[in-house]
């Protein structure tokens, strides 16, 4: 019932419920137990969607803590780290970090597989339906499968006067190794340049690969070459 009149933008009157003080806000939350009564009823002003699927600010979403759901930002690409491979859940996905700025500040996003093409740097976009990450205690974002990107003009998020402050995040994720490397184990992958799967089974000797997701047959050195690995040091394993 509830999702229905969510879903409907339907009014409703709730009886018996109880109100409690929200430690977070000067606002109170309202609570329903299984005494409380649902009805539907008319009233004479129009729907209006509630406060969290309009528009958030950087400064608001780095102040949300991880795991929670950013419905709209607009921000420019002030940033975009080359795309890089990770495995997830078994496969090799795609993703790409980049750096997004609005009027409030600046916050890293991660996009994953399809979304890396979308954004370019310098332009202007907004985004729906992502999601918080702490970063070693650093707010950024991800995208999810729901996420969406559309370009914007620019004006709509920097208004005269408004540039906003440079923050010190941009470079979060370089690593400074201050002991000594004593060891490192580098692995090889090679990726479809197409879908972007790693392979199995690659032969560099070989001149023709099949690929082992989309199976299509192209030249070896057509493949995509990517490294990853750990870096042992005295202290800590990093993976790389
Ligand atoms: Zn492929």
């Amino acid at each position: 019932m509830w999702s229905t009149t969510a879903k409907n933008g339907t009014a409703v009157k709730l009886t018996n419920t109880t109100n409690k003080p929200d430690p977070n806000s000067k606002s109170f939350s309202i609570h329903c137990d299984r005494n409380t009564v649902m009805e539907v009823i008319d009233v004479n002003f129009p729907h209006k969607p509630p406060i969290e699927t309009q528009l958030m600010y950087v400064e608001d979403i780095k102040l949300l803590g991880p795991k929670q759901h950013v419905t709209k930002l607009q921000a420019t690409v002030v940033k975009v780290n080359p795309p890089t491979t990770v495995n997830a859940w078994d496969t090799a996905c795609e993703i790409k970090e980049c750096f997004l700025r609005d009027k409030t500040g600046q916050i890293m996003l991660t996009l994953w597989d399809k979304l890396v093409t979308l954004v370019e740097l310098n332009n202007t976009y907004e985004f729906e339906h992502m999601q918080t990450r702490a970063f070693r205690g650093i707010p950024t974002l991800t995208s999810s499968r729901s996420t969406i990107i559309k370009p914007i003009q620019q004006s709509k998020v920097f208004l005269a006067g408004q540039e906003p402050k440079v923050t010190e995040d941009l470079d979060i994720q370089t690593t400074k190794l201050i002991s000594k490397p004593q060891g490192a184990k580098i692995q090889i992958h090679k990726l479809c340049p197409k879908c972007h799967q790693s392979q199995h089974n690659f032969n560099p000797k070989q001149q023709l690969h099949r690929c082992t997701t989309c199976k299509v047959l192209r030249q070896g050195k057509n493949y995509l070459t990517k490294c990853s690995g750990i870096i042992e040091s005295g202290l800590f394993s990093y993976n790389i």
